[in-house]
């Protein structure tokens, strides 16, 4: 009985000792917060608990279909498969099938074939793991040590074990799915963040964008206009002034067209910072559009307008450096101040726009808003405006008129000359229109217009079957722009038309302004096989050594002594002069407004080459001058019609 009772009280201590690990493990299980830190210790524990050779995990996947040994220790750690197994194979396979615990003791229950299968796994205990909600996989102990066998009271210990390590590994992979799912929302929420971010700048940009400048980064006119009205209520209240100045670039098309249009808008920047570094922060400089600022001054009446407006001259005398060239800029300012001229932000913008292209059309650097009318001042505003608007939409045309050879009697071209219908004023003379395109910068482009139509309709009588040439004007600023070449060049491509079919006519003063620089555009245009044509000679005093060294083919006689030269000797004999030394040069002389028989016999004596005039026809439109082609006395050379 003593002996019994003592193996009793030994199977007791040995019970709680294993409870006591138990319990520790379970804490320790419980801490531990990873799966694979869970299923190391458990594979320890159980080892040591159950004396086993090998102790290994595996793991269902969740659709339950496979397994793998997701943790393995002891000796046969490395003879186990790491690859996923069918939970169709292996005696592991078989306990999760089932989800009935092995042991040596389970051979018994089995029939022959499967007795025959699993023999060799006798000396194994394997108990499945099961959740509370799921069977989880199996926990494996491969041979007791020492030679012993894994028993009944092995097996219950192990079953207790599984039924607590199963909790812990459930927690355990819930935690992993919970910390895989934290960790994706985690990355989710900061890519939002990164992509809020993104948006909050694109939307800061975008606000950015609609009230300021693209180019020079300042305040656009919507801005401007804010200002202006925010300016106009604090002057309300205080009894204050505020004035208002738009500045405005003379000639900025034709800067443009010199250097390029990246070099220009690198000037209107550095202008705009030059602008912005000279005000305090009360004031605003904004960009308007094109080449046109604003300056808002709150509080500032008229003198002090004036002397920001000093300053404003100042800057602008000073070049702006480009690429090693100085570029001087010219403006025009006009200046509006509230109360005087208005009260609200557009009337105070209207009066300064006025005042500035007030002072652009008379040529002055500014112009103070008057209120007071000047009619004639208003008509040439007026008929400024609707000009440049013409020139934008194109509405300019041309006429044309015969020139004649009179050497052969031949009809050898015809002269472009540019018209324009006002719609309330009729007719404009290019004579009258032409200087206000110079001052505002749209000679290039009216030149553009006038070449394009003269080659076009050149192209157009070839195509009839008239072989005749077409004579263009150019101003003095056509002369000074280096793109002129190319763009000659581009327009007779663009029609196909052979270059000695374009006359180009230049006055005599617009050379002598600027007679180096005139030579260089007139060699490159003559080069080009386009003939060059020197207009209204007689009226400047070119020697003629100058004149030797142009390029040109014709010389022609202004009409101021042609009309004259049967009642003035000196002017007949001005001309007999002229065509004498135009032909000791080797250019062929033309007389202008040529309107009577007996100018032309005259002429004819004298040895002029060619006439042009209202005798012969006045300039006519692009119909009159096809019926004149078809039905004048003059032979006209026929092209091979196409
Ligand atoms: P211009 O080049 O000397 O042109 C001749 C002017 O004399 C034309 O006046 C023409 O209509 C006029 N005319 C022709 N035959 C006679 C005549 O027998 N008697 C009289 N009294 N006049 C005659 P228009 O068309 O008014 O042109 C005036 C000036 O305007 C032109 O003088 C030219 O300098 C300029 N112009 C005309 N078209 C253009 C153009 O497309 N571009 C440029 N830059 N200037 C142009
Ligand atoms: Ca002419
Ligand atoms: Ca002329």
């Amino acid at each position: 009985m003593p002996e019994q009772q003592q193996s009793v009280e030994e199977q007791l201590r040995e019970r709680k000792r294993e409870l006591d690990m138990m319990t520790a493990i379970m804490q320790v299980v419980g801490g531990a917060n990873s799966l694979e830190a869970v299923l190391e210790q458990l594979s320890g524990t159980a080892c040591t608990l159950l004396h086993a050779e090998t102790v290994a995990i595996p793991i269902l996947s969740s659709d339950h279909a496979h397994y793998s040994y997701r943790a393995v220790v002891g000796r046969q750690a490395t003879q186990l498969p790491e690859t996923e197994l069918p939970i169709s194979e292996g005696l592991c396979g078989w306990v999760m099938r089932n989800q009935r615990p092995w042991w040596c003791g389970t051979l018994d229950s089995l029939d022959e074939d499967d007795r025959a299968k699993w023999q060799h796994e006798s000396g194994n205990l394997i108990v499945p793991l099961a959740g509370k909600q799921r069977s989880i996989g199996a926990i494996v102990c491969l041979n007791k040590l020492d030679g012993e066998e894994f028993d009944q009271a092995d097996l219950d210990l192990l079953v207790m074990f599984a039924s607590h390590a199963g909790i812990a590994i459930e927690n355990a992979l819930a935690f992993d799915a919970l910390r895989m799912s934290k960790n994706t929302a985690d990355a989710y929420r900061m890519r939002l963040e990164k992509l809020n971010a993104k948006l909050i700048q694109a939307n800061n940009e975008l606000q950015f964008l609609t009230v300021h400048d693209a180019l020079t980064g300042l305040p656009n006119r919507a801005l401007i206009v804010d200002r202006i009205g925010y300016g106009i209520h604090n002057a309300a209240r205080n009894e204050q002034q505020l004035a208002l100045i738009m500045i405005d670039f003379n000639d900025f098309d034709e800067i443009n067209q010199t250097v390029g249009r990246g070099a220009g808008d690198d000037l209107l920047l550095t202008i705009g910072e030059r602008f912005a570094k000279l005000f305090d922060d009360n004031s605003t400089v904004g960009r308007l559009g094109g080449d046109e600022f604003a300056l808002v001054l709150p509080n500032t009446g008229l003198n002090r307008a004036l002397e920001v407006a000093q300053r404003i001259t100042e800057v602008l005398q000073q070049p702006v450096d480009y690429a090693g060239q100085e570029i001087k800029l010219r403006a025009s300012m006009g200046i509006s101040v509230y109360p005087e001229h208005g009260d609200n932000a557009s009337e105070l913008m209207k009066c300064a726009d006025e005042a500035m292209f007030t002072a652009k059309c008379n040529q002055d650097t500014l112009q103070v808003y008057s209120a007071e009318k000047n009619p004639d001042n208003d008509d040439h505003l007026e008929l400024t405006r609707d000009l440049l608007s013409a020139i934008k939409r194109k509405e300019i045309t041309l006429n044309f008129q015969p020139k004649i050879d009179l050497r052969t009697g031949k009809l050898v071209g015809a002269e472009a000359l540019a018209r324009w219908s006002h719609p309330l004023h009729g007719e404009v003379s290019p004579a009258q229109f032409v200087p206000i395109l110079e001052q505002n910068g749209l000679i290039a482009e009216f030149a553009l217009q006038v070449l394009d139509m003269a080659v076009c309709y050149c192209k157009q009588c070839e195509r009839a079957g008239y072989e005749i040439s077409v004579a263009v004007n150019l101003s003095t600023h056509n002369l000074s722009d280096e793109q002129l070449p190319d763009q000659v060049e581009d327009v007779l491509a663009e029609y196909e038309l052979d270059s000695h079919r374009l006359t180009l006519e230049i006055a005599e003063t617009m050379v002598l302004d600027d007679y180096l620089q005139s030579i260089e555009v007139l060699e490159e245009l003559s080069d080009m096989g386009i003939e060059l044509a020197l207009d209204d000679f007689g009226t400047g005093d070119f020697s003629p050594g100058d004149l030797k060294r142009l390029p040109i083919k014709q010389l022609k006689i202004d009409q101021s002594l042609v009309s004259e030269m049967l009642t003035e000797h000196d002017d007949a004999d001005t001309i007999q002069s002229i065509i004498d030394m135009a032909h000791s040069l080797g250019f062929e002389t033309l007389a202008e407004g040529v309107e009577t028989e007996a100018v032309l016999t005259a002429l004819g004596e004298m040895g002029c080459d060619l006439v042009q005039g209202f005798l012969i026809s006045r300039p006519l439109s692009n119909e009159e001058f096809f019926l004149f082609l078809k039905n004048c006395d003059w032979i006209v050379a026929s092209a091979d019609a196409a």
